[in-house]
């Protein structure tokens, strides 16, 4: 039964890197009908906040992905690291080791100086016939695991490959410092035990642990899990992502009128490939994802893409449910909903081309305020020519069927009796009744505006 789990450290934001590896733990899990479990690994109480806990917990709900179990903390589970240190120092596989921090850095110095690779030199690591030095009076001890001297740890990466690193380049490594607290790498091992996770998908600046971690589970009798080490997502410039490449918390997303059904199936297909294909439902993603066809080198996010993404699950995306989303935008920026036309239908006229939700409320706020059209645009376009043609337009307006489908043949009309070009009265027109000079098709407009509304803003032109 397959079991995954998404492990972030609560020091900061969701960011893309993090919500790209959840998201492939969880589809994957998806996949196999398996478990997906959310761990927060909040051990480092220096750099781990609640306010962070909480922004990974949002992230993963607005992009909708639910764990089935958890979230486990590792602050709690406190007693079963001890415990397992415990019996480790009872099996052997661990040892106490009362070398200082000093004593250890000298170690290393004199390695360094010697043209090997530094390494704690197992002073205090017991072998048979060895006698260790007597224990130090008032030092309190570190635990170390103790590392196989020979042969390889190897593994095969589900994305890297084949990977072997030889046990001589390794140390005994510190499980527990000496006040007794577990390491970082420990308590991954004791939780991925635990938690019986089946398969580890995680960012590859976690592939020098691997090899340790596989060495204490194989001492703790563990089956191992399958690792897979995802490369990251640099910026468009090749560098690795940061804030300099724009938002790289997921939760800027949202606030900037993305779908998460758009960012999901970018983040999808960044650094993972189904053939050509581009655009796919979660559901579909799950149904491929098998942890194939993943990339081996750095994904480059492309915030371009990711528009173009958006802007197809916008056209999709129902007018209410992104009617909802803009109107408080629209709110604080003074709109007037009173008398103004149902706003899911001016989204139906505004969407095509919006590649952000945001993008779609600014544009709509011309149907719900006032028109104030410049003095200027106004007497250079509504000219002398043009005021016949409007109080015509005007007469026709009281008796035409008020659809864009008769309107657009009735202004054609005005124009051929006036003659005059698309242009020359259509700008005077949008002028007059939005304020301003761009506007979508004026049928349109003019449809949604409704008869009164539009007659009412031409009043004040027909002299
Ligand atoms: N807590 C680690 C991180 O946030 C992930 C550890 C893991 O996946 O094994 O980078």
């Amino acid at each position: 039964k397959v079991r995954t789990r998404f492990a972030p450290s609560p020091t900061g934001y969701l960011h893309l890197g993090g919500a790209r590896t959840a998201l492939f733990s969880w589809a994957f899990a998806r996949h196999f009908g398996g478990t997906f479990v959310l761990r927060i690994e909040d051990t480092d109480l220096e750099r781990s906040t609640p306010e962070a806990v909480q922004a990974i917990i949002d992230g993963m709900q607005w992009l909708g992905l639910e764990h089935d179990e958890g979230p486990f903390y590792q602050m709690r589970r406190m007693d079963r690291y001890r415990e397992v240190i415990a019996q480790m120092l009872k099996d052997g596989t661990a040892y106490h080791c009362y070398s200082s921090p000093e004593e250890v850095e000298a170690m290393r110095e004199r390695m360094r100086a010697a043209g090997e690779k530094p390494r704690y030199d197992g002073t205090w690591r017991p072998e048979a016939g060895k006698t260790l030095p007597p224990v130090p009076a008032d030092r309190k001890p570190v635990v170390r695991f103790k590392n196989p001297l020979d042969g390889d740890v190897s593994w095969d990466d589900v994305v890297k490959g084949n990977i072997t690193i030889s046990n001589k380049e390794m140390d005994d490594l510190v499980i527990a410092r000496p006040d007794g607290t577990p390491t970082y790498n420990f308590c991954v091992v004791v939780d991925d035990w635990d938690m019986q996770i089946t398969h580890v998908i995680r960012g590859d600046d976690h592939v020098n642990n691997t090899p340790r971690q596989i060495n204490i589970l194989k001492a703790l009798g563990a089956t191992l899990p399958l690792y897979g080490h995802v490369p990251m997502i640099l910026g468009a410039d090749g560098e690795k992502l940061s804030k300099r490449h724009g938002a790289v918390s997921v939760m800027d997303y949202p606030a900037q009128g993305y779908l998460p059904e758009a960012m999901l199936n970018y983040l999808a297909r960044l650094g993972w490939s189904h053939g050509d294909e581009e655009i796919f439902s979660m559901e579909q993603f799950c149904q491929w994802f098998n942890l194939d066809h993943l990339s081996k080198s750095p994904a480059q996010f492309n915030v371009e893409k990711l528009a173009w993404v958006n802007n197809h699950y916008i056209k999709l995306a129902d007018n209410e449910r992104l009617a909802a989303m803009v109107k408080p935008l629209m709110e604080q920026d003074g709109a007037d909903f009173g008398a103004a036309p149902d706003l899911a239908k001016v989204i139906g006229l505004l969407k095509e081309r919006a590649h952000t939700v945001n993008e779609i409320g600014v544009a709509a706020m011309l149907f719900y305020r006032k028109p104030a059209p410049d003095a200027v645009l106004l007497a250079q376009h509504f000219t002398d020519a043009i005021k016949p043609a409007l109080a015509d337009f005007a007469r026709r307006c009281a008796t035409v069927e008020w659809n864009k489908e008769s309107l657009a043949p009735m202004i054609k009309e005005v124009l051929a009796a006036h003659t005059l070009k698309m242009p020359q009265f259509a700008m005077p027109l949008r002028l007059m009744v939005t304020g301003q000079l761009q506007t979508p098709a004026i049928d349109a407009v003019l449809e949604l505006f409704g008869r009164d509304t539009v007659l009412a803003r031409l009043q004040p032109y027909l002299v």
